[in-house]
């Protein structure tokens, strides 16, 4: 499966002269969440990540999503594995799990985010998670941004990934972009206007 083709032919993968969360330039932009606009595709997608994850031995009886990138992902993941799905939200800027969701001492938990970037949101859900008792075990994400470093994938993380090496990252595929500073940026300099995208992009 051509997962680039996939966010491509979906609007998810875009071309051109981006403003990033950071305040970079970059000439690409993943708007994850336009991947998942097809239920059809996200099904896909969803089915080729549990399959690396059944085919790698990981036991899952939960699948935790951290709200709200995170929870269509985590809910057609959770199908595809025939587990429960639950998330965690933000409320007053702490992650918490909420409207009734219970997880059970020593419960096997997945964390799954529709894109890996440093980690951050999904190493909170993991802290949560594992501080009412259960057991996070294993990472997972449709796209990894390149900056930690996927199961199956022979390569360092970078010093920005927050997520922690003893449990296993999961993903479909890296997509490692061109990062400038906009003082030293080509595209600026070919006098194109750098646009800033719908969302904080993760
Ligand atoms: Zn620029």
């Amino acid at each position: 499966m051509n997962i680039e083709a996939i966010y491509k032919e979906s609007g998810a993968l875009l071309s051109g002269h981006f403003i990033l969360s950071s305040g970079k330039h970059s000439p690409n932009y993943l708007q994850s969440a336009k991947v998942l606009e097809d239920p059809k595709r996200a099904e896909l997608l969803a089915d080729a990540l549990a399959k690396i994850i059944k085919e790698a031995g990981i036991e899952v009886e939960t699948v935790c999503a951290p709200a709200l990138g995170g929870v269509i992902a985590g809910y057609e993941l959770a199908r595809a594995l025939g587990v429960r799905s639950i998330f965690v939200e933000r409320k007053g800027g702490a992650m918490e799990l909420r409207r009734g969701f219970e997880v059970a001492k020593g419960e096997k938990v997945l964390i799954c985010e529709d894109i890996i970037t440093t980690g951050g949101s999904a190493l909170e859900a993991a802290t949560i998670i594992e501080s009412l008792g259960a057991e996070v075990v294993a990472f997972a994400a449709l796209a990894n941004r390149g900056f930690c470093s996927r199961y199956g994938i022979d390569k360092e993380p970078k010093l920005e990934c927050k997520l922690p090496t003893t449990k296993p990252l999961f993903a479909l595929e890296d997509f490692e972009f061109e990062i400038y500073d906009p003082s030293d940026c080509p595209l600026c300099k070919e006098g194109s206007e750098a646009v800033k995208p719908g969302s904080r992009g993760n």
